[in-house]
């Protein structure tokens, strides 16, 4: 059974008496930022000259500084660009400012796992990765609940590392709804694996095969898009709350009794191979070096995948019949435009 914290674990007074740079303001940096802020943390923001994020962090109130300014201010370092950039900011900006000792803190293992980023002997590497998109980790510290973490300790130079992951994943209100000890290698790994295999890549490829199979057979988009997405959420909501037990409890019998005799036939177990293939890409880093060798190039296979996703059918569909759908917020979150990613 895993190690699980709670609030009653941590001490909030270890983060409340650091000076904490959160380098971005992006998704998890704008969240880890003002959750800290409202727990009473010493933080600044670090971003780059001229950076876009610049105004909305100001707009909070927040202290914002150069990326190097902020470091040199800091004893703990939050590193919260994407992690394509990470290695390079780290070189140019945060190593050569890092005060001695200062600790480092990641939201994902990416970069210590695959070796990008290489911290000195002396700093505590810590992770506290939240098990949700960076806007949720505000929205539910905002509402008094948090958003479950994931911590590890990749160095503990100063023998009190643990103590402080804890103290931070409290602030950020990770440790209102739970916090898992793991390792920067198990956190990488799987989190890779999951979006890849099952949160991003399997739904979005399952939906897409789904609504293509019904519109080419000659049903209507409107319809299939209805039954190939849309209701995705609903039996989705039913999972979270009682595990793939309770979407079989609540759906027809008719329905329960396809889901026994039809999805082995779809995801067949080629498919459970292509998934330890994919697994195996992942920890052997060819997948890291694909996606940043891509990046380095100026990402020509990332940009083409993405023009090529928005082109697909489904979404011209959805489009239209989202504005008939009072009940969907789709405009809750202020950053999102569609076609940005
Ligand atoms: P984002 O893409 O949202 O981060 C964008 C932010 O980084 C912006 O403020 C941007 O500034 C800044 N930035 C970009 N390049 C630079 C640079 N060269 N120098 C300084 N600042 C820069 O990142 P995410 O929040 O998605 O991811 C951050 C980390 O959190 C990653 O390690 C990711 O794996 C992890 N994570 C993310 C999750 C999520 O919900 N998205 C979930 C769990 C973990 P500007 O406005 O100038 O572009
Ligand atoms: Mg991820
Ligand atoms: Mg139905």
């Amino acid at each position: 059974m895993a190690e699980m914290f709670y609030d009653d674990d941590a001490d909030l007074s270890v983060i409340q008496g650091r000076r904490v740079a959160v380098i971005g303001y992006g998704s998890q940096g704008h969240a880890h930022a003002l959750n800290l802020r409202d727990s009473g943390v010493d933080v600044r923001v670090g971003l780059a000259a001229g950076s876009a994020s610049r105004p909305k962090a100001e707009a909070e109130g927040l202290r914002v500084l150069d990326v190097a300014d902020a470091v040199r201010e800091a004893d703990l370092v939050v590193i919260l660009t994407p992690d394509q950039v990470q290695r390079g900011v780290y070189a140019e900006h945060i190593a050569p400012n890092l005060a001695d000792g200062a600790a480092l803190l990641f939201g994902h293992g990416f970069n210590i796992r695959f070796g990008y980023i290489k911290p000195p002997a002396g700093s505590d590497v810590l992770m506290v990765a939240p098990k949700g998109p960076g806007h949720i980790v505000r929205r539910e510290f905002v509402d008094g609940r948090g958003v479950p973490v994931l911590l590890a300790v990749e160095q503990d130079a100063s023998g009190a590392a643990w103590d402080l992951a804890k103290s931070y994943g409290k602030a950020i209100g990770g440790l209102r709804a739970g916090g898992i000890r793991t390792t920067f290698t198990e956190e990488t790994e799987t989190d890779l694996f999951g979006e890849q295999a099952v949160l991003c890549g399997g739904a979005s490829q399952l939906v897409m095969y789904g609504f293509e199979t019904l519109v080419e057979a000659g049903y209507q988009p409107e319809v299939a898009y209805f039954e190939c997405l849309h209701e995705l959420k609903l039996i989705v909501d039913l999972m979270i709350e009682g595990g793939i037990a309770k979407q079989r409890w609540s759906v027809s019998d008719t329905a329960e009794y396809g889901d026994y005799v039809s999805g082995p036939r779809v995801i067949d177990p080629h498919v459970k191979e292509n998934m330890k293939a994919v697994l195996a890409d992942i920890r052997n880093g060819s997948f890291a070096q694909r996606f940043i060798d891509d990046q380095d190039a100026g990402a020509p296979e990332f940009t083409a995948l993405r023009e090529k996703g928005a082109q697909h059918p489904i979404e011209a569909t959805g489009r239209e019949l989202r504005k008939l759908m009072a009940w969907v917020d789709t405009d809750r979150d202020a950053d999102y435009t569609e076609g940005s990613a």
